[in-house]
């Protein structure tokens, strides 16, 4: 029988999800918690990372919470797997004829190093997916309308990733990721991007760019063995 793709992006209204940018654990724990209780799946069992802008991407173990790393594949049924962000790109990955998903944590550095073909990869290479049936949903998070980097990073962007994704120094991260993906021979209509822009949309998403006090949300998937 086969799970059920249950994904998820969380929102403020979920609270801040990691410990890394509080010193109150217990209110990330409290929020996890209720994020579990919410979607019904067993806390315990949630894989996240401790998430180092790099485009290191692991297999998930059933004994193993944290790791550290960008990117996150599994197999295992009833086990979400958690990225957190602010205004980078919180990427999900599934191939619901293989069932196997996968997370990333996109923000410039790890786009620039190609993250989101890591997780193809691994996803290719090791659970034997086809790129034709891979989906990926790009959640809410900064766009090009506010995403202005520096004018030597800009340069960076366009050299490596074409004209069409910097407009003077605004950048666009969710185009770049796309192009990426699409090198790796997943399908465009199997490629869903957010157009929520987590600095201006006023939306219900935390947004570094417009508080770096800010918490994080997240994005959420699973394969969920329940009816
Ligand atoms: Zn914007």
């Amino acid at each position: 029988m086969k799970n059920r793709i249950f994904t998820t992006f969380t929102t403020i209204e979920d609270k801040n999800i990691a410990y890394h940018v509080t010193d109150d654990f217990t209110s990330v724990d409290k929020a996890r918690e209720q994020l579990a209780m919410k979607y019904n799946y067993d806390r315990t069992k949630l894989k996240y990372m401790e998430q180092i802008h790099s485009n290191i991407v692991q297999i998930v173990t059933a004994q193993t919470n944290l790791y550290k790393c960008d990117g996150l594949v599994t197999n295992l049924p009833n086990t979400p797997l958690l990225v957190m962000v602010a205004d980078c790109i919180p990427i999900l990955f599934y191939d619901e004829k293989k069932q196997v998903i996968g997370v990333a944590h996109a923000g410039r550095n790890g786009t620039y190093l190609d993250i989101v073909s890591n997780v193809c990869k691994i996803m290719i290479g090791d659970f034997n997916c086809e790129a034709g049936n891979i989906q990926v949903i790009l959640g809410p998070s900064i766009q090009k309308c506010c995403y202005e980097v520096s004018q030597e990073l800009a340069n960076i962007a366009r050299v490596n990733f074409g004209e069409d994704v910097v407009s003077e120094r605004f950048i666009d991260l969710q185009m770049i990721n796309k192009k990426q993906l699409l090198k790796n021979g997943l399908k465009e209509k199997n490629i869903t991007i957010s157009n929520i822009c987590t600095k201006c949309s006023n939306e219900n998403y935390f947004s570094y760019r417009k508080d770096p006090k800010c918490g994080r949300f997240g994005g959420v998937i699973m394969l969920n063995s329940q009816e």
